[in-house]
């Protein structure tokens, strides 16, 4: 094998490569720090110690382990390989055998990382010789296993945030056992918990620990990550507790060699050459893409130009066999593999052994994964990390700047435990498992107490009679909630064949996504194949999709709309104003475009006729004072242009600030915004509900915008391009956009050049018409309050007698009572009064009955051809009905609500009309009706109705009822209430 610096050589010798090569820099190796003496309480584990061949731990295992025997939780953020799986290990394997006993829960982000900790915990028990047990939980353990897992629970449960969030919360009663002796929570690879699924994580944390309280415990937290900006506060907003951080490292480092490729033609070939100049020099090498196709693309290239590589190197990727990625692995530790290349997928966990050289083709997104990629080699070897820059704004910026792959801090990464949209997700899951408790602390958070208020008013919580706590109204509202998603998901499903029992399930897209990415006619990418959408289902929420093989792909044209719902704070900057606020964003696809996949050439447009489709999120926008625009406009630069090349080139830069993905974060720019009435430019979150990101650069958003013009400026295009300006995710196909004029604006907005002062631009500005007065406010006149009229009858004969429900009209009248508040009184109508009767409710503003539009009007059918259904009304049933999803009986509102019991039924009023007691039936005839005026006169002051859920617990059935509001609502609904059929 050759040495890296041989290899150097090597790479200096290719003409392509030597060219590109625009940066080296050695970053030295580093001795161990070790720790003195192995913490009190952990003696009795030094056999497993000895098992890995340590006599000394490092610093930030002990100081963390030092930090648990004190109670604390801890979080550790240390580079790859420094030792973090001990530092939970180890106490897990001490709370086990303890007496009495304490159980683990490990959470691992993906599977395949779960089943090798597995491994390494239980040879690390083997070595101490006491009785252990561990278990993995998850999609894959079969029915029978699961059962004995929860009956006899492990010492170690390991599982995934989605299996405890759907498998295992949700049914802890069931685990108890496993609940009543948990002391230990082990969150590993804590970064990649940020952005949506952190957010839902936040939430599923949260409920862990009000399920371990419910059974008696409050478990020690020990999160592991990769070196991140803040691994104490993503710890805490992912857990709702407090930290200890521990990042001093104290793990060795060999000496390293940093290379920065900028090739002129394709990095991918660049690196394909790089790749097997290393492996040419017997080099282990490990190239990290960013796509899954060019993972492929690269090893198919490699092959081409050196067929004996074919047994000695590999891909690997999400999308491959759990066996074939554990034979993959197995290969590159073992040696026998060369080299690989990998998607982000090798970047987590899995031990590959000592490496030599990464290639990183395309700057990983951000520091965090740039070392934690760059950490898999080094370990025991000199070795190299090679970064091949793509031609976007962000990779461009750092080959100009490439001192900043090493000085420059580690990222934030966020998680908004906040977010509506995620706690109106989670609060009911919650509630299912326990009621919330009023004295809750999570429900002290003002968001969270919204989010109940607003649940309750939906019907998806049901509060108590006492009002100190809520339900679910489902018994699993789990199920409609995934944590990779907001909001529901549409399934793509290929369904060609008719003669398959259910259409081939592709995949699940987000309902936000559903109408830019799988409109009809769009290509949709799955695994390196496409798929025609041929229809979207929105009621079934399914996306019909065939395989084709074209040459192109598609893109929509959209427009967005930006509506500022609330401003939560602002702050003067440069020469602008900054602000924070809730956003709505209102997205209308007006057609799409089909581009060659190569060159990019447009092979024509086709319209669609969509719903927009909307969302409410965070935002943070620029308030551009109206000097700039003059400004640019007297020079005769493009104002739209300027400032949407500024949003594309900032949106780039984004992720050198906080950690995030592609989609996290979107904008909009508008010249002249309507409620501003100026120019602005929107930076948000690209989820719906928000995700802390926008809002987490507010103190900081002069360094993006510096960093832009630095980035626009030093771009050696002329007129913008992808390395500056330009953006893949464009709605408008990247037009206006100007170049010259987005430098100019942006040294305006950040002060550079002072603000001209309007006046002095050449410019015919029409002035704008001065405001009118407000028209004047049209006398009020007293009106009225509506007139209600309570209303219930009992008929002569029962439905079986008229042969069925669908009958009613001939049941009969056998009385009817009426309250009518304007009148204020009670009136009894025989069925001679019928027409009267009928004549008293069209009177009304609002006829109000329980069950009346199936049953009572019905019955009136038998005496007149006017459809009452066309009465502005109110049925109360229907009420129950919408909020509830099931009906319940008068007499249960009643009992339960008023306290008070009915004083018999229809059927008992029938029997006594035959008995001729009229008066019997009018006074029980007359309780309903009063019973229905007490109803409805508690709901509209209280803003509910008690009844008795199926569980047996007496909640409020939330009913705010305003007497306007239906009024209006029953008027619309029925609005020609005089027309008359022809009969
Ligand atoms: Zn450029
Ligand atoms: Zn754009």
């Amino acid at each position: 094998m050759a040495s890296i610096a041989t290899s150097r050589d090597r790479l200096r010798r290719e003409p392509a490569l030597a060219d590109a090569l625009c940066h080296e820099q050695v970053l030295p190796g580093r001795a161990p720090v070790h720790a003195e003496a192995l913490p009190a309480g952990f003696e009795l584990l030094k056999p497993v110690l000895e098992r890995h061949g340590i006599e000394h731990l490092y610093v930030h295992q002990a100081r963390a382990l030092e930090g648990l025997a004190h109670g604390r939780n801890v979080a550790l953020s240390t580079p790859t390989a420094s030792g973090k799986t001990l530092v939970y290990n180890l106490p897990a394997l001490r709370n086990a055998l303890a007496d009495p006993p304490g159980r683990a829960l490990y959470l691992f982000p993906l599977k395949a990382l779960a089943r090798d900790q597995l491994q390494r915990l239980e040879a690390d028990a083997a070595a101490l010789g006491v009785p252990f047990s561990a278990a993995i939980y998850d999609g894959d353990t079969p029915q029978s296993r699961r059962r004995k897992i929860r009956e006899q629970p492990p010492d170690v449960l390991i599982t995934t945030p989605d299996m405890l969030h759907a498998g295992i919360l949700p049914h802890h009663v069931s685990w108890e056992k496993f609940f009543r002796s948990l002391s230990l929570i082990v969150v590993d690879e804590l970064h990649a918990y940020r952005g949506v699924f952190g957010s839902h994580v936040a939430q599923v944390l949260r409920r862990a620990l009000r399920v371990a309280r419910f059974h008696g415990r409050t478990p020690q937290i020990v999160t592991a990550s990769a070196t991140i900006g803040n691994a104490g506060e993503l710890a805490a907003g992912l857990t709702g507790e407090p930290f200890q951080v521990v990042a001093d490292d104290g793990a060795p480092r060999t000496r390293r060699h940093l290379w920065m490729l900028n090739p002129d033609g394709s990095p991918y070939t660049a690196a394909a050459r790089l790749f097997r100049t290393a492996v040419g020099c017997g080099l282990r090498t490990l190239a990290f893409t960013k796509a899954r196709r060019i993972t492929e693309l690269m090893h198919a290239w490699i092959l081409e130009a050196e067929p004996a590589l074919r047994d000695r190197i590999s891909s690997y990727r999400a999308g491959f066999l759990p066996s074939e990625r554990r034979e993959i692995e197995r290969r590159l530790f073992a040696g026998d593999l060369l080299g690989v290349i990998s998607t982000s997928a090798l970047e987590m966990g899995i031990d590959v052994g000592a490496l030599d050289v990464c290639i990183l083709v395309g700057y990983p997104g951000s520091q965090v994964s740039l070392w934690q990629r760059g950490g898999r080699v080094g370990r025991e070897r000199e070795a190299a990390i090679a970064l091949v820059a793509q031609p976007d704004a962000l990779d461009q910026y750092l080959a100009h700047h490439p001192q900043l792959l090493v000085d420059r801090a580690y990222e934030h990464a966020v998680v908004d435990p906040g977010n509506p949209e995620l706690l109106a997700a989670h609060l009911p899951c919650a509630a299912a498992e326990s009621p919330l408790r009023g004295d809750e602390a999570w429900l002290a958070d003002p968001r969270v107490a919204e989010a109940i208020e607003r649940l309750e008013a939906d019907g998806a919580l049901l509060r108590s009679e006492t009002g100190r706590e809520w339900f679910a109204a489902r018994r699993r509202p789990h199920r409609d909630v995934s944590l990779r998603n907001v909001g529901s998901a549409f399934t793509i499903q290929d369904d060609r064949d008719p003669d398959a029992e259910r259409p081939v399930r592709i995949g699940s897209i987000g309902a936000g996504m559903v109408w830019s990415e799988c409109h009809e006619g769009a290509i949709y990418l799955h695994r390196g194949r496409q798929f025609l959408v041929t229809r979207v289902d929105a009621t079934e929420q399914t996306v019909s999709v065939r395989p084709v093989k074209v040459d192109y792909y598609t893109r929509a044209l959209s427009e967005k709309e930006t509506e500022i719902l609330s401003r939560d704070r602002a702050r003067p900057a440069g020469n602008f104003r900054l602000v924070q606020g809730r956003v709505k964003v209102t997205t209308f696809i007006r057609g799409f475009e089909r581009r060659r996949v190569h060159g990019q050439d447009l092979l024509g447009t086709e319209k669609l006729e969509l719903p927009p489709s909307s969302f409410e999120t965070t935002g943070v926008w620029i308030e551009i004072p109206d000097e700039i625009p003059a400004a640019l406009k007297a020079e005769k630069r493009h104002v739209m242009g300027g400032i949407h090349a500024v949003e594309h080139a900032a949106l780039a830069l984004f992720p050198l600030f906080a950690l995030c993905d592609r989609l996290d974060v979107a904008g909009i720019s508008h010249t002249k915004h309507p409620q501003l009435k100026k120019a602005a430019i929107f930076l948000y979150d690209g989820a719906p509900g928000g995700l802390g990101l926008v809002a987490s650069l507010f103190d900081r958003f002069e360094s993006l915008l510096e960093t832009t013009l630095e980035r626009i400026g030093d771009c050696a295009c002329e007129e913008g391009c992808p390395a500056c300006i330009h953006s893949p995710r464009c709605g408008s196909g990247n037009r206006p956009l100007d170049k010259a004029s987005a430098i100019r604006a942006l040294g305006l907005l950040l002060g550079h050049e002072p603000l001209p002062a309007i006046e002095t631009l050449e410019l015919a500005e029409t002035a704008e018409a001065a405001p009118t007065e407000a028209p004047p406010e049209p006398e009020t006149r007293e009106t009225p309050p509506p007139r209600l009229v309570f209303f219930d009858l009992e008929t002569q004969r029962s439905a079986q007698e008229v042969g069925g429900w669908h009958n009613a009209h001939l049941m009969r009248v056998a009385l009817a009572v009426t309250f009518d508040t304007r009148e204020g009184r009670y009136r009894t109508w025989y069925e001679a009064d019928v027409a009267e009767l009928i004549d008293q409710l069209k009177g009304a503003d609002l006829v109000v009955g329980f069950n009346i539009k199936r049953f009572d009007y019905r019955v009136l059918r038998g005496y007149t051809d006017d459809d009452l259904g066309r009465l502005a009304s109110f049925d109360m049933l229907d009420a129950v009905h919408a909020r509830l999803g099931y009906r319940l009986a008068l007499a249960h509102l009643a009992e339960e609500t008023l306290g008070i019991g009915k004083s018999g039924d229809g059927l008992q009023s029938i029997a006594w009309w035959r008995e001729g007691l009229r008066e019997r039936v009018a006074d029980y005839c007359r309780r309903d009706v009063e019973i229905l005026c007490q109803l409805f006169d508690h709901a509209v002051r209280e803003g509910h109705l008690i009844f008795r859920t199926k569980a047996g617990e007496r909640v409020r059935l939330p009913a705010r009822w305003d007497v306007a509001e239906l009024v209006e609502t029953a008027r619309a609904e029925g609005p020609e209430r005089d027309t008359r059929r022809a009969g």
